[in-house]
């Protein structure tokens, strides 16, 4: 019999449902005793004080987080975010996702997360750059590109990788680009990582679609979030042939049931950074969003916004969760009971973001650089792959999506562990 011994330190509602999700796969393999803490529980964390100088000559301090969840299956992978409602507790949630989507799609990661809080819009440009090389400072000695390495997340860009793989190769004194993915291009950055997770979300939403046997031409899309992933998952998704029937972001939603014009809406966003005041649709509240009558609705935002308040008003035929933890338990258990509504849960649903990562942790390793036809047609191949083992693992045992996908992840780094041992 194990048990763990843990503190507050992570306590949080978004870590309980992480763990809550976690207890029930575990379950569903019956996972002995003895493996269960040791994979459940993040390995490490560290937090960090940010003092950075203000425009004004002022100085702020901000304060952010690295979790490392698990190794054991290789160096930690996951995304930084920079946002005003980051917890320690959200970001090792966020690490424990990671660990299961990079475990799930056969990349030889563990997971990781990172965060600052921080509202980066607040910032100018140079104190943001300060802000980007402060964090990556600080982390100098718990990173590196075979210990953890960093990518973007919601708040983070290119732009800021960049500033943070130069601060890393300052460091250790010559150029090492593996230590973070999602960067320019010109910095060793991969063709497609940029578009890589809304690319992929909207690739398993036509894979999907067609096991369904509706033509994608008619289907009817909602996003919710209109960053890299929901814009990136709206010109794909219409690309195809979809049509995007309503979009948001933080300051406003928009409806159109003949479609909205995505490049119009692209071009606003990049003139006024947000979608406030957008007129290529009727302005509705994001509540009214998520409940709209649609074939694929695509949280690409924050987490928890699919609730037991919610739930059983969804009108969509699927969920494809860009975002990461979007839905409840409460919200997962409804959707489960209604039957209705497809599932392409998020550890699957975004996993085309980590896995060009990878691809291009690959190309810096190696100093050899693909081009874009071959990054996209390995992507495709890689996420047909994960389709197909969580689609059989769900018939296999009658599943639900989220639980087929969840128990291949866990189960391999479980397995992992168990096999390395425990060091005396
Ligand atoms: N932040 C992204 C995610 O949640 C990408 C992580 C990565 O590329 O390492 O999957």
């Amino acid at each position: 019999m194990s048990k763990a011994i843990v503190s507050s330190l992570y306590d949080s509602e978004v870590f309980r449902m992480a763990c809550r999700q976690f207890d029930k796969a575990a379950d569903a393999i019956s996972l002995p005793d003895t493996l269960r803490d040791r994979t459940k529980y993040p390995r490490r964390c560290l937090a960090v004080s940010l003092p950075i100088r203000r425009q004004d000559g002022s100085v702020t301090v901000f304060e952010g987080y690295r979790v490392q969840h698990n190794l054991s299956t290789g160096p930690s992978k996951g995304g930084i975010r920079f946002h005003q409602s980051v917890t320690l507790g959200e970001v090792a949630a966020l690490s424990m996702w990671m660990s299961w989507k990079t475990s799930l799609v056969g990349l030889p990661y563990g997971g990781a997360k990172g965060g600052v809080i921080v509202d980066p819009h607040t910032l100018s440009e140079t104190e943001l750059e300060h802000l980007s090389r402060r964090y990556m400072q600080e982390m100098v000695n718990f990173l590196g590109p075979h210990v953890d390495v960093p990518a973007p997340d919601v708040g983070t860009n290119e732009k800021i990788m960049g500033w943070m793989m130069d601060t890393y190769s300052n460091h250790v004194g010559h150029l090492e680009p593996a230590i973070v993915t999602g960067k320019p291009i010109a910095l060793g950055g991969s063709q497609g990582r940029r578009e890589a997770t809304g690319e992929g979300v909207a690739y398993l939403v036509k894979q999907y679609l067609r096991d369904l046997k509706v033509p994608i031409g008619r289907a009817t899309v909602a996003i919710q979030g209109f960053g890299n992933v929901g814009s990136e998952t709206a010109r794909a998704l219409a690309r195809y042939g979809a049509k995007i029937i309503a979009i948001s972001d933080h300051t406003g939603a928009f409806h159109h049931p003949k479609g909205i014009n995505i490049e119009k809406a692209l071009t606003y966003v990049r003139s006024q950074k947000v979608l406030r005041d957008f007129d290529g649709g009727e302005p509705i509240t994001n509540a009214e969003l998520l409940e709209l009558k649609c074939t694929v609705l695509i949280p690409a935002a924050l987490e928890r916004v699919i609730t037991e308040k919610n739930a059983a008003q969804l009108k969509c035929r699927m969920l494809a969760e860009a975002a990461n933890g979007p839905t409840t338990n409460a919200a997962d258990k409804i959707i489960d009971e209604r039957g209705d509504i497809e599932v392409i849960p998020d550890v699957l649903c975004n996993s085309g973001g980590v896995i060009v990562s990878y691809f291009e942790w690959l190309q810096n390793l190696s100093n050899f650089y693909w081009d874009r036809e071959e990054v996209m047609t390995k992507l495709f191949a890689m996420l047909d792959k994960a389709k197909l083992s969580v689609d059989a693992q769900k018939k296999k045992f009658q599943f639900s999506r989220r639980l087929a996908a969840l128990t291949l992840g866990i189960q391999r780094v479980a397995d992992a562990k168990q096999s390395r041992g425990l060091f005396p």
